[in-house]
């Protein structure tokens, strides 16, 4: 077996004490992966695709808690919506209006972050800043008593140029700040800034990271 367990706590001795939440990022991986950080006491996991995390959403303990960090289509928030903690990468009104009514629907509150598009890819998934501070200033999501908007999630660009990444993160730093005091000064809940992921969560931590999204770091490089 891979040697999780050693991974994982290589990590955890690599973020500060207090402050950072580790997001073990299991897609791909097998059950007994997970299972393994588990018994290490590891509790927050994310995943990327519906069917994968429902397959071990059903599987595994249910004390543990489901991040969904990938995109995620609207006709798909019914089924994540009952037992998912967080879903991390709300990229459009859309999107959000659906989790607001399936939520409701369920008598549950879900914890949602705004994806941003910081990133120079054109690949990447994610609100512009200013498609996100309009949708914060249209104010709808004001009324969603079923969504509780935490924080901001982005990827940096995928190169090996470390000030470029750094210059995103901070970028994404100070776009939190602005959120915050525009819209959330008075909501302690608009906290949490997720970003660094295996290669490049020591400088997202220089750059107020609260939440890192670690896969391949800890269980092994994924086989698609
Ligand atoms: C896969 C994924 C990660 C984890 O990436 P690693 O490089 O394996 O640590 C983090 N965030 C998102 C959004 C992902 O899709």
């Amino acid at each position: 077996m891979y040697p999780v367990k050693e991974n994982l706590h290589r990590v955890l001795d690599t973020l500060p004490a207090e402050g950072v939440l580790l997001v073990a990022i299991s897609k791909y991986h097998p059950a007994d992966y997970v299972m393994a950080a588990y018994e290490e006491g590891q509790r927050v996991f994310g995943e990327s695709h519906e069917q994968e995390i429902r397959e071990k959403h059903a599987l595994l303990p249910k004390d543990i808690e489901w991040h969904f960090i990938g995109h995620l289509q609207t006709n798909k928030v019914k089924y994540i919506v009952p037992y998912i903690s967080m879903i991390e990468a709300v990229d459009s009104l859309k999107l959000l209006r659906e989790i607001e009514k399936q939520a409701a629907k369920a008598d549950r509150v879900v914890k949602v972050l705004l994806e941003l598009h910081i990133a120079e890819e054109a690949t990447k998934y994610g609100l512009t800043l200013t498609a996100c501070r309009e949708l914060l200033d249209g104010g709808e999501w004001r009324q969603m008593s079923h969504v509780q908007i935490c924080g901001l999630m982005m990827m940096a660009s995928n190169t090996d140029d470390e000030a470029q990444i750094a210059q995103e993160f901070q970028q994404a730093a100070d776009f939190f700040d602005e959120v915050k005091a525009r819209y959330f000064a008075d909501d302690d809940h608009f906290c949490e800034r997720s970003w660094g992921m295996s290669d490049d969560y020591p400088i997202a931590l220089r750059h107020r990271s609260t939440m890192v999204r670690i896969g391949t770091a800890i269980f092994g490089p994924r086989v698609y």
